[in-house]
């Protein structure tokens, strides 16, 4: 009987792996490697394939599966990362990205072991469900991941659905082709800011990042006496989300109203999520969500706002327990479910 599989979390700048046990435990710390995304597919695969070795011996057992998160639009079902935008190489002095690379195989052939994936931030969601918040129970568990951009996912139990669903457990929502779950690209404002994808108003473009950042360099040019401002020591560039979080934790207020405002748009996004799904746990994961208690007061102010209110009455809204290791026990999350499907 299977006793480990090995998380991976595939990311533009490192690739990290870990061996994990059916209850999400990680049996030797994870080993990192540069992913050396941008030098072309041969010589990413090849950091991927020595992180893997190296996680495998480190724990020091024989893994039955792996399971990885890759960033982009992946087709979990024929194992190609259909479009993966970090990653890629230049030629004829033209950056080409990841476009259907059939990256599972290349693994299986080179590891001998059967490789799932899919997108991080929808992995991230199902290592939350099953090793998080969600304790593998929740009825529905709907995940931002705050972070450069915002990602999403979509976990749901045979409560969720109607008719004659046999399923146990949760299963993670990922549409046609791989796609669903783009939770970040929720618009909440047609006439907003552009965003990366090319619409506007979307909640990433309000909510990622380099948008908080933006946002607190101006209030911080606009309060010159607040504690925001005083940290930066005359330097705007040092502003981070960390940051204005110090300010927060200190009673600034420029800082708070920072995370009230971006709080506030995050709530109307998920009050719409909220209406979709209906779910009994709403995650918040990525670094941003350690912002905590006055970004979270603020979400919940704008849910109680927008949210339909029956519907909000049975839901929680929680910081994600799994932050560090999202993409890990994500990947490990999948590799389980694999193994259960064999049996
Ligand atoms: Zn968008």
């Amino acid at each position: 009987m299977a006793t480990a599989v090995v998380g991976v979390d595939l990311g533009g700048t490192n690739v990290r792996a870990a061996v994990v046990n059916r209850a999400g435990e990680l049996l030797a710390p994870p080993v990192q490697h540069p992913s050396r995304a941008q030098e072309g597919f041969a010589l990413t695969l090849e950091q991927i394939t020595l992180t893997i070795r190296e996680a495998i011996a480190a724990a020091g057992v024989s893994p039955a599966r792996i399971g990885m998160a890759v960033p982009g639009h992946i087709d979990s079902a024929r194992g190609v990362v259909r479009w993966a935008p970090n990653f890629g190489e230049m030629r004829d002095e033209v950056f080409e990205v990841w476009r259907d690379v059939p990256l599972a195989d290349a693994l299986q052939a080179r590891l001998n072991l059967p490789v799932v994936m899919g997108n991080d931030a929808n992995l991230a969601a199902l290592g939350e469900y099953t090793y998080g918040v969600g304790r593998g129970a929740a009825r529905g568990l709907v995940m931002l991941t705050l972070g450069t951009g915002i990602g999403g996912g979509v976990v749901l139990t045979r409560h969720q659905v109607q008719g004659n669903a046999h399923w146990e457990g949760g299963v993670l929502l990922v549409g046609l082709s791989g796609g669903a779950g783009e939770l970040g690209h929720t618009i909440i404002n047609f006439a907003g800011p552009r965003c990366g994808c090319g619409a506007r108003g979307c909640i990433e473009a309000y909510a990622r990042r380099d948008a908080i950042v933006e946002l607190a360099r101006e209030q911080a040019r606009r309060n010159p006496d607040s504690l925001l401002n005083r940290l930066t020591e005359g330097d705007p560039a040092k502003i981070t989300p960390a940051l204005v979080s110090e300010a927060a934790a200190q009673g600034d207020p420029t800082a708070l109203a920072i995370w009230r405002e971006v709080g506030y748009y995050l709530g109307i996004a998920i009050a719409s999520l909220i209406s979709v799904f209906n779910p009994e746990i709403v995650a918040i994961g990525g670094q941003i969500a350690k912002a905590g208690a006055p970004l979270f007061a603020a979400i919940h102010e704008a849910v109680r706002d927008y949210a339909l209110p029956t519907l909000l009455q049975d839901c929680r809204i929680v910081p994600a327990e799994r932050i560090e290791d999202a993409g890990i026990l994500g990947g490990a999350a999948l590799a389980w479910q694999a193994v259960e499907a064999r049996r």
